[in-house]
């Protein structure tokens, strides 16, 4: 009777139907489907979810369990250590195969491995696959065979690969185990996922949509929209130029391939009028995804350690206010407090005012960039192993593929040059709104007139800087220069 045993699809960061290898694998079995997800934060090394990404889990969960019930199912959400779960409900449900899709960070790779050969050695298929990547990290390697450190060779030698795979569509039918009775299956508020007291999550409830239908919008209307003229407006974060899939993505509420077809699709049959500059940028961003992943499979402690060891003697200043003031958008510099301040009501920021926030954490306060890694971690609803580490070590200058350390920005021109009207700044930063274009970005250069004219008292309304640009700069040149 082996047809009605069933197939158990443990699903994890690719809550999707369509494109996802793992589900069509257990289709294609013909045996009922048992749909799982583990919510784990008991593993040993696992990193617990920040409260944005709980947040936008317990929304996607809620989402995949109500697609599952159209095609007659259900998603059963189960808490705790994912290895002793899956290889008892595998026993308890008499499971004949578990599929999964592939996660690249060390402590998911070993749990995989552990459940895959607790499984075959009971007899129990475990087969997992590739949901998330254009190409898989071991599959990009330079002559030599080595990990790439550079990005521009590693791109290439990834699209001398060829395209990648075609997404897959989803399942027309579905077949679910009528009565799957799971021990110790939790309902989804027994996550206790969502924020309630308080309960500070109606910026990212306006914000998102937390579903594969959800992505499936953004990416239409960015392809209608955006992806024409990306190339040239990508940097402007008072414009909606960006496609803001990073959530998706992460959730695997859609895959990369997905993305890729699609965007060559519209370009093919005019739904975006995007020139090959457009396309071939936006690709390029989706590689510095596959980059990152492919710098955490080779170096697994990229949240944690310096890429390169000489930073380990970085002298990095504890300061607990300036930090506070950088997480509050409280730093006197209106681009970098728009920045921090649009991450705390969206949970989002743009990636020119990411490096720039960034840069200013590490550089002109130097404070380690570990600190700002873990509180974009918490706030972002894209918080992602991979892209987040890599990018933090890219902007500190301790990174594979890192900027030089003496590139310091200067958020002044920053902003005059990438919010060169102080729209951005108007939207996040409201206190300043009324200040003319050419003193948005340095209201301490403004006459006492202008500032009153515009409702800004300086130190009251809205804070000095807290440390002068120059001197910041030397101290870091200094700092890192010494280490160099
Ligand atoms: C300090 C810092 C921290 C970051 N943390 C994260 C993070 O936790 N999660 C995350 O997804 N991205 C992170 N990024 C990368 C980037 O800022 C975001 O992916 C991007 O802003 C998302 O917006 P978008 O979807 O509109 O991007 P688009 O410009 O539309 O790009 C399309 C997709 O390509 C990928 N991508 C784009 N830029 C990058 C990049 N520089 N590195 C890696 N992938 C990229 C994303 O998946 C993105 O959705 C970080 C960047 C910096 C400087």
């Amino acid at each position: 009777m082996t047809g009605s045993r069933p197939a158990l699809l443990w699903f994890r960061e690719d809550l999707r139907l369509a494109d996802n290898p793992a589900l069509k694998a257990a289709v294609a079995t013909g045996q009922p489907l048992i749909c799982i997800y583990v919510f784990d934060v008991e593993s040993d090394g696992l990193r617990s979810p920040g409260g944005a990404a709980r947040w936008w889990l317990h929304g996607a969960l809620a989402a995949l369990d109500a697609s599952l019930k159209e095609h007659g199912g259900a998603l059963h959400i189960l808490r705790g250590a994912a290895a002793p779960i899956i290889e008892r409900l595998a026993t308890e449900t008499d499971a004949s195969a578990v599929f999964w899709n592939r996660r690249y960070d060390a402590p998911s790779r070993a749990i995989d491995a552990a459940i895959k050969s607790a499984l075959k050695a009971r007899g129990i298929d475990a087969e997992s696959f590739n949901g998330a990547l254009l190409h898989e990290p071991w599959t990009v390697a330079g002559k030599s065979g080595t990990p790439f450190r550079v990005f521009t060779p590693f791109w290439r030698a990834a699209c001398a690969k060829g395209e990648p795979a075609a997404p897959l569509k989803a399942p027309d039918t579905l077949v679910f185990h009528p009565h799957p009775k799971l021990a110790g299956a939790v309902a989804l508020t027994d996550l206790h996922l969502e924020p309630l007291r308080p309960d500070w999550a109606s910026g990212l409830r306006a914000s998102w949509t937390p579903s594969e239908a959800g992505a499936r919008a953004a990416l239409e209307h960015f392809l209608r929209n955006n992806l024409a003229g990306y190339a040239a407006n990508r940097d402007r974060p008072d414009m909606a130029s960006t496609s803001r899939l990073s959530p998706f993505l992460h959730f695997g509420h859609l895959s990369p391939r997905q993305v890729w077809y699609a965007s060559q699709a519209a370009v093919a049959s005019g739904a975006s009028k995007a020139s090959c500059a457009d396309l071939e940028k936006f690709f390029s961003e989706l590689g510095w995804r596959e980059f990152s992943y492919h710098l955490l499979f080779h170096h697994p402690d990229l949240a944690t350690d310096n890429f390169q060891s000489r930073f380990d003697a970085m002298p990095w200043r504890q300061d607990a206010n300036a930090l506070r003031a950088w997480q509050r958008g409280r730093t006197g510099y209106p681009i970098v407090d728009a920045a921090m301040r649009e991450l705390w009501a969206t949970g989002w920021m743009h990636n020119r005012t990411r490096m720039v926030a960034a840069s200013f954490l590490v550089k002109h306060l130097l404070i380690d960039w570990r600190e700002g890694e873990r509180w974009f971690w918490d706030t972002l609803v894209d918080a992602d192993a991979a892209n987040n580490a890599a990018s933090w070590q890219w902007v500190a200058g301790t990174g594979a593929d890192a900027a030089p350390y003496f590139r310091i920005f200067n958020p002044v021109l920053q902003g005059e040059k990438f919010d060169p009207d102080g729209a951005y700044v108007r939207r996040w930063v409201p206190e300043l709104a009324k200040l003319p274009a050419m003193l948005i970005h340095k209201p301490w250069k403004a006459t006492q007139d202008l500032l009153a004219a515009a409702g800004v008292r300086l130190g009251e309304t809205y804070p000095q800087p807290i440390i002068e640009h120059e001197a910041a700069r030397k101290r870091a040149l200094t700092a890192f220069g010494a280490l160099s």
